[in-house]
C-alpha cells in the first residue's frame, strides 16, 4: 500500500528534527573550508512576501548544497527591525513600536522556519535591541573622535509625510523613496558622516568586485561620480574677491566669455548687493533655492540666469567676463561656479545664444576632413587655436600644461571633485538608535561616555503624528547631566538612519552576543569576507555603498583586516504577477502562507526557483506551482513503488537489460555533474531543477527492465538515493522523509553531496563551425547541447577568428546550436 504525501505532516516533522539536533549551528573550524552564505536581512513589516521567498530560497539551495560539499557553513538571518513604519503604526493604531516590532518578528520567525530554511537561528540579530544598537553608538563615537561624524547648518531633504530628514540616496527622482511623497529643502542643524573621505577607496575598490553585476557598478560610479580636472580662481576687482571655478576642459579656458555661478554660492549676496533689481533678484534666488534642491531635471527653456553687472577676469587671457547667477548650476557640484565657454559646450552654447554673449572657438578638430556641425558647440578633443602660447597642442596636453602654469603662478592647480556628498544620519523620529551625544550650556557638545552606553531609546512615548520627534517631548530623555561639569544638560534627541544598523550586521552575525566589542575580530577574521550575498538591487547605491564604506571604517579601526564585505554579490530579480511587480497598491499580492498551506513548503520553492535563474525577473503562476507539486508527486509515488528494493534481499531470475542499465547509469553521471556544475558555478538552480525532472522520468522509464535483475537492481538503489540526496537543497523536507524510508538513519542535509564518474558523466561532442561573413574560417569541439552564450565565446576566442577580426567587434553574431557560430563583420 502507497502511503498519501502529507507535506503538512511531513514537513513540520523535519522542521523540528533540524531544530532540535541544532543542524545547522556552527562554530569557527580552521580546519574546514568555510562559506558565509548571506540575504539580506529583512524589515519585519509583519509578513513574508514572495520576494522574501525567492531571496532566502536561492541562498538556502547554496548553503545547504556548500555544507553537503565539506564546507563549514554559516547561514545566519536577522531583523533590520527601526524604522518608520512601527511609528506610523503606533500613531495610526496605538500599538507601541515595539511591540509592534517585536510581534511582527514573531510572526514572520515562524513563516521562515515553515520554508525550512536552514538558519543557525542561535545567531539572530534583532537591530532594536539595544545590545545591538548600543554599537550603532560605539562606532558613531568612534567617528567622532576621529571627525568622520560632524554636526553641520545644511540644507536637507524633508520629506513632509515621513516628518523627518532623507539622505540623497532616499530621494528618488525628487520623491522620498519609503512614501513616494514630494520632497522639499529645509536648513536644519544635522549629523553627517564622512563617506567622502572613502570616496577614491570606494571607486576603486570596484576591482575587487569581478563577481558583482556590472550594472550596480555602473550605478554606483555614477554615484560616486568622480570628475578629473582643475580649479582656476578668477579675481573679481569689484569686491576684492575671487571666484573659484571646477573645469574638466581647462583647454577651452581662452574661450571661456562668461561665469555662471549657483544661487546659493557663498559670493551671492556680495555680487548683488549694489544691483538697481536687488530686490526682484533675491525673490527669484529665494524661489530657485527651492527649486533645484527638489533635484528636478531643469528642462531647456527653463534654464534661466541674471547677469550680476559684475566683471571677473579670465586668468589666463586677462580679459574680463560677465557673472552671471543660473537656475542650472548646482551648488552640489564642484565649487558651485562654472566657466562658461559656448563653443564647446552645448549648454553654455545656448545660455550664450539667449543672452547674447559672445562664442569664441579655441579647440579645432584633430582630423582635418571633420567638419564641426554649424549652430552647435564642438564638444570633443582637438587641437588649441586662439590661446596664445598654447595655440597648437593637442587638448591632452594642454590640459596637462595649463594647470602646471595655473598652478605655477599661484591661481590654480588640478584636482579632483565627487558628486558624492557626506551621509546625513539625523533623523527626527523616534523609533531608531539615540545619536549619543550630550549639549552643555557650560562645556558644549560632549560624548556620551563609552561606559554609559546604550543610550537607550525610552518606552514611554507619546505617539501623536505632529511636528517634531517625540523624543523631545519627554522631559526624563532630554534632561540629563554633563559628563564633564555635572551640570544641568541636554540630549540629542536625533535618532541615526537605520541605514546605519544594517551597514555593519553581517560582522555581528560573527558573534552575535559580543560585549565588549561590535564583534569579535577573530570570530570575524575566519567568516569574513562574506562568500555569498544575496538581495534585491534596488540597495545598489543605499546598503551597498554604505556597508562597503563602514567595514573600511572598521579595518581602519583595526577591528577587521578585510577591505570589501561581499566580493561575490547575486542581484536577484524581481517577483511580478500580471506583469507588474507584486505590491498592495496593485493588488496583486500571492501570500506565502496560503501557497504553503495549498501545496507545502517543498513545491513553493522548487516552483520559485525552477520559473527563471535567480537575476531574472520571476513571474508568478498558480499553475507553475501545481505543476512543482505534481513534480513532488512523481518523486514520492516512484519511491514508494522502489522502497522494497531497499528492505529485502530478494533473489530475482530475471534478465539482465544492458541497453536500458547503459542508459539509466550515464544518465544518472551526467545530471550529478550538471547539478554540480548549475549550483557552483553560475548559481542556475532553474537547470538543475530541469536535470532533477528529466533524471525522474529516466527512472520511470527504465525501471521496470531494470527491477528484473540483481545488477538492475542496484543501479535502481544507487540511482534513487543519489537522487534524493540531489533534491535535499531543493525540497530539504522531502528528501528527509524519503531517505529515511530507504532505512537510512542519518540527514541528508548532514550527507555528503554524491561524486559522479567524469568518464561517465561525459557528454556527447559535437562539432561547431565557425563561419565570418559566410565562408567557413574554423571549428571547434564541445558537448552536445551547450548554451549559446557560450559557443559565442568560445567562437571569438579562436585565435584564427580574432586575427579575422582584428579587434573590431563583429556586427553580428548568429548562433545555431549543435551546429555553427556565424559571424559578420
Ligand atoms: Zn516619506
Ligand atoms: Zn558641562
Amino acid at each position: 500500500m502507497k502511503e498519501a504525501y502529507n507535506f503538512e505532516e511531513i514537513e513540520t516533522r523535519w522542521q523540528k528534527v533540524w531544530e532540535e539536533r541544532q543542524v545547522f549551528e556552527v562554530v569557527e573550524d580552521p580546519a574546514k573550508p568555510k562559506f558565509y552564505c548571506l540575504e539580506m536581512y529583512p524589515y519585519p513589516s509583519g509578513r513574508i512576501h514572495m520576494g522574501h521567498v525567492r531571496n532566502y530560497s536561492i541562498g538556502d539551495v547554496i548553503a545547504r548544497f556548500k555544507k553537503m560539499r565539506g564546507f563549514n557553513v554559516l547561514h545566519p538571518i536577522g531583523w533590520d527591525a527601526l524604522g518608520l513604519p512601527a511609528e506610523n503604526a503606533a500613531i495610526k493604531h496605538g500599538i507601541h513600536p515595539q511591540k509592534w516590532t517585536l510581534d511582527n518578528i514573531n510572526y514572520m520567525r515562524s513563516q521562515l522556519k515553515r520554508l525550512g530554511f536552514s538558519y543557525a537561528w542561535s545567531r539572530e540579530v534583532n537591530s532594536c535591541l539595544p545590545e545591538y544598537y548600543r554599537w550603532n553608538q560605539w562606532i558613531f563615537l568612534k567617528m567622532l573622535e576621529q571627525g568622520l561624524a560632524y554636526r553641520r547648518l545644511s540644507w536637507v531633504n524633508w520629506c513632509p509625510q515621513c516628518r523627518t530628514v532623507l539622505a540623497n540616496e532616499q530621494v528618488v527622482a525628487g520623491r522620498c523613496w519609503r512614501c513616494d511623497s514630494e520632497v522639499s529643502q529645509k536648513k536644519m542643524e544635522q549629523w553627517s558622516l564622512r563617506i567622502t573621505a572613502y570616496a577614491e577607496e570606494l571607486l576603486s575598490g570596484h576591482e575587487k568586485l569581478a563577481n558583482w553585476p556590472e550594472h550596480v557598478l555602473q550605478m554606483q560610479k555614477n554615484w560616486i561620480g568622480k570628475s578629473e580636472g582643475a580649479l582656476v580662481n578668477f579675481k573679481v576687482p569689484a569686491i576684492n574677491k575671487d571666484i573659484e571655478v571646477f573645469t574638466t576642459r581647462i583647454d577651452t579656458i581662452y574661450g571661456a566669455t562668461f561665469l555662471v555661478l549657483s544661487v546659493e554660492h557663498p559670493l551671492t549676496a556680495e555680487l548683488i548687493a549694489g544691483h538697481p533689481e536687488k530686490e526682484q533678484l533675491q525673490t527669484w534666488i529665494k524661489k530657485t533655492i527651492a527649486e533645484t534642491r527638489a533635484r528636478k531635471e531643469i528642462k531647456e527653456e527653463e534654464k534661466v540666469g541674471y547677469d550680476t553687472g559684475l566683471k571677473a577676469i579670465n586668468p589666463f587671457t586677462g580679459q574680463p567676463v560677465p557673472i552671471f547667477l543660473a537656475n542650472y548650476v548646482l551648488m552640489d557640484y564642484g565649487t558651485g561656479a562654472v566657466m562658461g565657454v559656448p563653443a564647446h559646450d552645448q549648454r553654455d552654447y545656448e545660455f550664450a545664444t539667449k543672452y547674447n554673449l559672445p562664442i569664441v572657438p579655441v579647440i579645432k578638430p584633430a582630423s582635418p576632413e571633420f567638419e564641426p556641425e554649424s549652430g552647435r558647440a564642438f564638444e570633443e578633443y582637438g587641437i588649441l587655436i586662439n590661446s596664445g602660447e598654447f595655440s597648437g597642442l593637442s587638448s591632452v596636453e594642454a590640459m596637462e600644461k595649463m594647470a602646471a602654469l595655473a598652478q605655477a603662478k599661484g591661481f590654480g592647480r588640478k584636482s579632483v571633485t565627487y558628486r558624492l556628498r557626506d551621509w546625513g544620519i539625523s533623523r527626527q523620529r523616534y523609533w531608531g538608535t539615540p545619536i549619543p551625544v550630550i549639549y552643555c550650556e557650560k562645556c558644549g557638545l560632549q560624548p556620551v561616555p563609552y561606559e554609559q552606553l546604550p543610550v537607550e531609546i525610552p518606552y514611554k512615548a507619546e505617539f501623536t503624528g505632529e511636528e517634531g520627534s517625540p523624543l523631545e517631548k519627554i522631559p526624563e530623555f532630554v534632561n540629563t547631566t554633563c559628563p564633564r561639569c555635572g551640570g544641568p544638560a541636554r540630549r540629542e534627541t536625533d535618532t541615526m538612519d537605520t541605514f546605519v544598523d544594517s551597514s555593519w550586521y553581517f560582522f555581528r552575525y560573527c558573534s552575535p552576543r559580543e560585549t565588549r566589542l561590535p564583534f569579535d575580530p577573530e570570530k570575524a577574521a575566519y567568516w569574513l569576507p562574506v562568500d555569498l550575498y544575496i538581495g534585491g538591487v534596488e540597495h545598489a547605491i543605499l546598503h551597498l555603498i554604505y556597508s562597503r564604506f563602514f567595514t573600511k571604517y572598521l579595518r581602519d579601526l583595526g577591528l577587521t583586516s578585510i577591505d570589501e564585505p561581499f566580493p561575490h554579490y547575486l542581484a536577484q530579480g524581481m517577483v511580478t504577477k500580471d506583469g507588474s511587480a507584486m505590491s498592495k497598491s496593485r493588488g496583486n499580492v500571492v501570500d506565502p502562507d496560503e501557497m504553503i498551506k495549498t501545496y507545502g513548503a517543498d513545491a513553493l520553492r522548487i516552483f520559485i526557483l525552477f520559473a527563471s535563474p535567480p537575476e531574472k525577473e520571476f513571474a508568478w503562476s498558480e499553475e507553475g506551482l501545481e505543476g512543482c507539486y505534481r513534480f513532488i508527486l512523481r518523486i514520492w509515488n516512484l519511491a514508494e513503488e522502489n522502497l522494497d528494493l531497499f528492505q529485502e534481499e530478494a533473489t530475482v531470475g530475471g534478465q539482465f537489460d544492458q541497453a536500458s542499465y547503459q542508459r539509466l547509469n550515464k544518465k544518472l553521471h551526467q545530471t550529478i555533474k550538471k547539478v554540480t556544475d548549475d549550483i557552483e558555478q553560475r548559481f542556475h538552480l532553474n537547470t538543475a531543477i530541469s536535470a532533477l525532472m528529466e533524471l525522474t522520468n529516466s527512472l520511470k522509464k527504465e525501471k521496470d527492465a531494470l527491477r528484473a535483475s540483481q545488477k538492475g537492481r542496484e543501479l535502481l538503489k544507487e540511482a534513487l538515493s543519489d537522487l534524493i540526496l540531489l533534491l535535499g537543497p531543493f525540497a530539504p523536507h522531502l528528501a528527509e522523509e524519503l531517505w529515511q524510508k530507504t532505512g537510512r538513519t542519518t540527514l541528508v542535509a548532514e550527507s555528503s553531496w554524491p561524486a559522479y564518474d567524469p568518464e561517465l558523466a561525459r557528454e556527447e561532442l559535437v562539432t561547431i563551425v565557425v563561419q565570418v561573413n559566410g565562408k567557413l574560417r574554423d571549428k571547434f569541439e564541445v558537448e552536445i547541447d551547450t548554451d549559446e552564450e557560450i559557443l559565442k565565446e568560445k567562437a571569438l576566442s579562436l585565435p584564427r577568428i580574432q586575427e579575422l577580426l582584428g579587434g573590431r567587434p563583429p556586427r553580428k553574431i548568429i548562433c545555431v546550436k549543435n551546429k555553427l557560430v556565424s559571424l559578420v563583420v
